[in-house]
């Protein structure tokens, strides 16, 4: 199974790989650079040449990406727009350069401007950098949210919106956040509830479209509209839910990663957890 953590590349991307390996990854996660700077140094070909000769050594199998906190695709001033969509080029360009198949994506925050404009506007930026990078094979994940906000794409309506107005729609899919749909309002918390949430996910943006998934228990409550992570087990969700979704036999290729609080250590417990969840792996 494809299961993992959101690893730090502090000291160079190249350290991502073992950090992983250390507790028990089979994928991972990383920012390609420091997510909270517009700025960054270029990938060197001997970062890229590391990387990749690490993540063969630790047997990752899976890597994804996720971009800067700071892009926001659907931002009102038009300063801040323009900087989000270079940046985003750039976080697809790095992504590449480093062989990592998906890049995970928040959709963005339509501040005052309105969901509707939001929704457009992402679009249109996701339309716009597409169309410069005719080559691009790398998978855009949105991912949902919870709804904190501004943010757009706490629905799956919202979601399957944003897919439908993309142009190279097969360039496009969908990273599920339990914690973020769970604060959203989506319940999974028992076999019923799990049904009936993805038979929705199904009919309104396809289960296709599925391609990762967030591990990731929920501090607040069911509706509650806040992100706030916590470890698998300790949150409002609780393990059921996730003993499901691990268990999914839709679901055993996608790549499912952890972006739980606290430390290494604290990853390693969680994961430890998950694996004792997994009843028959066929992955
Ligand atoms: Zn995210
Ligand atoms: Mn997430
Ligand atoms: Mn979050």
């Amino acid at each position: 199974m494809l299961l993992g953590a959101h690893v730090s590349i502090a000291g160079g991307i190249e350290n991502a790989p073992i950090n992983g390996k250390n507790i028990g990854c089979t994928a991972i996660q990383i920012f390609t650079k420091n997510q909270m700077q517009w700025q960054s140094a270029e990938l060197s070909t001997e970062n890229i040449k590391a990387f990749l000769a690490e993540l063969q050594r630790t047997d990752i199998k899976c890597v994804l990406a996720h971009d800067s906190y700071l892009i926001n695709l659907c931002s009102p001033k038009p300063d801040v727009l323009e900087k989000s969509r270079h940046l985003f080029s750039i976080e697809i360009e790095r992504a590449e350069a480093l062989g990592i198949s998906y890049l995970v994506f928040h959709p963005g925050s339509h501040l005052n401007s309105g969901e509707r404009i939001g929704i457009l506007k992402i679009a249109e930026s996701i339309n716009e950098i597409l169309n410069k990078k005719p080559n691009q094979t790398l998978n855009l994940l949105l991912e949902n949210t919870a709804g904190q906000g501004s943010n757009i794409g706490y629905s799956f309506e919202q979601l399957a919106e944003i897919v439908s107005l993309i142009e190279k729609q097969n360039r496009v899919g969908v990273c599920f956040d339990t914690a973020h749909a769970f604060a959203a309002g989506y319940d999974f918390r028992d076999v019923r509830s799990y049904e009936q949430t993805f038979a929705e996910f199904d009919r309104i943006i396809g289960l296709e479209k599925l391609l990762a998934v967030h591990l990731n228990d929920s501090k607040k409550e069911l509706g509650s509209r806040v992100d706030r992570h916590e470890h698998i087990g300790e949150g409002f969700i609780g393990t059921e839910a996730f003993r499901l979704l691990l268990n999914d036999p839709r679901f055993y290729n996608i790549p499912k990663i952890l972006e739980t609080p606290g430390k290494i250590s604290d990853f390693k417990r969680n994961l430890d957890l998950l694996k004792s969840l997994i009843q028959n792996e066929k992955g």
